[in-house]
């Protein structure tokens, strides 16, 4: 009997319960990833995260190869194609069963629905594993079965179900006694050159050693100084392992059990740095739990539906400005300079500059996520939106439209010492410290190469505040 594994946003080969599976059941297990260009030029994903992916794909080659499984690495232009292509190796190389592990965004269920279709067809087996979350999105609702939509409830049934499940390590030793080649596979070095897959992720270790060693430094290390270090992004306070949670190089059972056995005090008494960053494991579960339950959310829409109308502005040249770094306001421009060159921004600063963009130039969430997710090498749909529909405060437990960060008492109450916006913001150098996050504010400024303030603070929050009201009082 033959299994056939599709690799998605789970590349790995351990902590994977469909691999597993198939070895404990199946005489030849092969498994199978499907680069997509029209797809992910569809998405508009961020050079760095192709890049990060092609990485880990030679990686997982080698990982899939320890475990006698042949990875197949072939090309297909979208998930349509995608599908008819599984269905026709599996005809091809005599495949009883395909295993997956579920995404939850709208197109891939779409997609996953046609592949059991297809294969059904073929009287063939499409077996669905659920690890991308820590508690999968239909194991908990609230008391009268509905959704939740408020993050604080759903983290006390999350992690009360996370307690129950009692999770295991998967063993990662266990071996296929055969594996298959397929046909037509893609080198990996010819894919690298393609425009959008730019070789910028170096900084981020796509093998197993740099990534376990990276996930235990900070369980190990960092994580009990968590809700003290996480908000200065000068300070190395927060974990970095986003990108390999978004394409699933590491998988956050792995992360939790680490953590179990590590933090055990701080779990279990419900309070410290590891509990608080087990807590934003579970924000991430949560996002995705908004997606599968909220599927309009998927469709450019807002959690919250009239908001699809909230009147905003369309000024292309002040999205520029925000794109480019040249607001006028330091730690916005530092933050979306470090995004453009390295793909990657500190939590903190993705606050700050998607309530800029929202309430202080009042452009479209959407517009932002879109920008976010062409250049973070972490960019995630469900975490993504989550995010920007928080700032616009038009999602699930959104940041009420009246809480507005102010961008200057932001950077001086996390950047005190201007140390990151010196280290992306180089014209403000001759600026003193103390005006460093005010520059327009010092007498010196005109000799400055460094724009004037794109929006008055003032002003300009206190039209957002009355465009809200008015917008909430007539619907
Ligand atoms: C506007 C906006 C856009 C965002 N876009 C993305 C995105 O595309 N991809 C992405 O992974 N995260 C996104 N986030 C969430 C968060 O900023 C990142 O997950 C975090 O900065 C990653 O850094 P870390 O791995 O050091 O996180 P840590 O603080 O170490 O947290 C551990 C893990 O928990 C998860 N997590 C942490 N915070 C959040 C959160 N607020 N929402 C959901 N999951 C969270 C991440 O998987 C993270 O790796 C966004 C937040 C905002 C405000």
């Amino acid at each position: 009997m033959s299994a056939l594994i599709w690799l998605r946003s789970d590349l790995r080969a351990d902590w994977h319960s469909p691999l597993n599976y198939a070895i404990e059941q199946h005489d030849s297990v092969t498994a199978v990833y499907i680069v997509t260009p029209q797809q992910w030029r569809h998405y508009g994903l961020a050079q760095a995260k192709t890049d990060l992916i092609l990485a880990r794909l030679a990686e997982l080659k080698k990982r899939l190869k320890d475990r006698n499984v042949y990875l197949n690495i072939v090309k297909e232009p979208d998930y349509t194609s995608s599908v008819k292509r599984i269905a026709i190796e599996c005809q091809k190389h005599n495949i009883n069963n395909v295993y997956v592990n579920a995404e939850y965004e709208w197109d891939e269920r779409q997609r996953d629905k046609a592949l059991k279709l297809a294969l059904q067809d073929q009287g063939i087996q499409c077996g669905v594993f659920h690890d991308t979350c820590l508690v999968r999105p239909d194991a908990i609702f609230n008391q009268q079965n509905k959704p939740y939509k408020v993050f604080t409830p759903y983290f006390k049934a999350w992690l009360a179900e996370l307690e129950r499940q009692n999770m295991t390590p998967l063993s990662a030793n266990s071996q296929a006694s055969q594996t298959q080649t397929l046909d037509e596979e893609v080198e990996l070095d010819s894919l690298s050159d393609w425009y959008w897959s730019r070789r910028d992720s170096k900084r981020w270790p796509a093998c197993d050693k740099g990534l376990t060693e990276k996930a235990r430094a900070f369980v190990s290390e960092r994580a009990a100084d968590y809700a003290s270090n996480r908000d200065i992004p000068i300070k190395e306070g927060t974990s970095e392992l986003s990108p390999y949670l978004s394409i699933g190089a590491i998988s956050p059972a792995r992360l939790y059990h680490q953590l179990s056995i590590e933090a055990r005090q701080s779990l279990e008494q419900r309070n410290g740095g590891e509990y608080e960053w087990l807590r934003e494991l579970a924000w991430r579960d949560f996002y995705r739990y908004v997606m599968f339950h909220f599927p309009h959310v998927c469709k450019h829409r807002c959690f919250q539906s009239q908001y699809d109308e909230f009147p905003w502005e369309t000024d292309k040249k002040a999205f520029e400005a925000w794109c480019e770094g040249r607001t006028g306001y330091p730690v916005v421009d530092a933050a979306m300079r470090c995004l453009n060159q390295t793909g990657w921004m500190h939590n903190r600063l993705r606050m700050i500059v998607s309530s800029f963009l929202c309430k202080h130039l009042r452009l479209p969430w959407r517009w932002g996520e879109d920008y976010f997710m062409s250049r973070l090498i972490d960019g995630d749909f469900a975490s993504n939106n989550g995010g920007w529909q928080w700032s616009a405060s038009v999602g699930t437990d959104a940041a009420p439209y009246f809480r507005i960060f102010n961008p200057t008492t932001q950077g001086e109450r996390y950047d005190k010492q201007g140390r990151f916006i010196r280290s992306w913001v180089p014209e403000l150098e001759s600026v003193p410290d103390k005006h460093l996050h005010q520059p327009s504010a010092w007498q010196g400024f005109s000799d400055v190469d460094y724009p004037a303030p794109i929006v008055d603070h003032k002003a300009t929050v206190a039209e957002t505040k009355r465009r809200f009201q008015d917008f909430l009082a007539s619907h």
